[in-house]
């Protein structure tokens, strides 16, 4: 059937590329975990939550249904019946994710969605706590870092190629460190390698050389 490949990292350090890549070589499912958080948020942005009013995200996170399409170029997001595949990349849900992603409520549920999604193998699944905490007993278990500096570069052509409206290179890689600092300084299962994964610095290293890298683990 497969095995469970756990990918977590920093933001932009190319986790998702890399995940849908190897779990299309291998045939197994991808699930981006990320895409969830961000739709709870964007959901709670529609909604003109505060993002203080933690009882009433939980409740909403509770409440909407999220749900994942194949798609080309990239896998399609469904908040209920509405399509998010693009809204959940705005520099708006950007900012406001962290937030939504540390309170524990939303994470239970969003961990109890993954668990189901990743059943008894054959997905990559792509996150910040996949290795420690979604799926702690996963064989295969990546930690993907890279430069901030790479990975502000990587995210500002990505957003260019994709037509995201997007604010300077700098500005950016500000961005990226912040939400870095936030989602490893949160209490819930903070952004953390996990102790039996194994890190690939992909600075230098292209998205194929990752893939074969990954693909090496899983043979073995
Ligand atoms: O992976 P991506 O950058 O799309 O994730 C967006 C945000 O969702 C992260 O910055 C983090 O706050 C949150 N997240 C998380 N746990 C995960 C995946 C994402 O807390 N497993």
């Amino acid at each position: 059937k497969g095995l469970q490949v756990a990918i977590d990292g920093p933001a932009s350090a190319g986790k998702s590329t890399v995940a849908k890549k190897v779990a299309k070589k291998f045939g197994y499912v991808y699930c981006d975990t990320g895409a969830m958080y961000r739709s709870v948020t964007w959901a709670a942005l529609q909604a003109n939550l505060s993002m203080d009013d933690k009882e009433a995200i939980v409740e909403l996170a509770q409440k909407i249904n999220i749900s994942f399409q194949p798609g080309d170029p990239e896998q399609r997001v469904f908040v209920d019946n509405h399509e998010v595949t693009k809204e959940i990349r705005s520099n708006e849900v950007a900012e406001n994710v962290s937030a939504v992603a540390a309170i524990p409520e939303v994470r239970s549920e969003m961990v109890q969605e993954q668990r189901k999604i990743a059943g008894q193998g054959g997905i990559v699944m792509d996150g910040r706590d996949i290795g420690t905490t979604v799926l702690p007993n996963a064989p295969v278990k990546i930690f993907l870092v890279a430069s901030a500096y790479e990975r502000a570069r990587r995210r500002f052509e990505e957003n260019k190629a994709k037509g995201i409206a997007t604010s300077t290179l700098e500005e950016l890689q500000k961005a990226i460190e912040l939400r870095d600092q936030k989602d490893s300084t949160r209490k819930v299962s903070p952004l953390t390698k996990a102790s039996d994964a194994i890190e690939i610095d992909s600075t230098h290293l292209t998205i194929n050389e990752v893939v074969d890298e990954i693909s090496k683990i899983i043979e073995k």
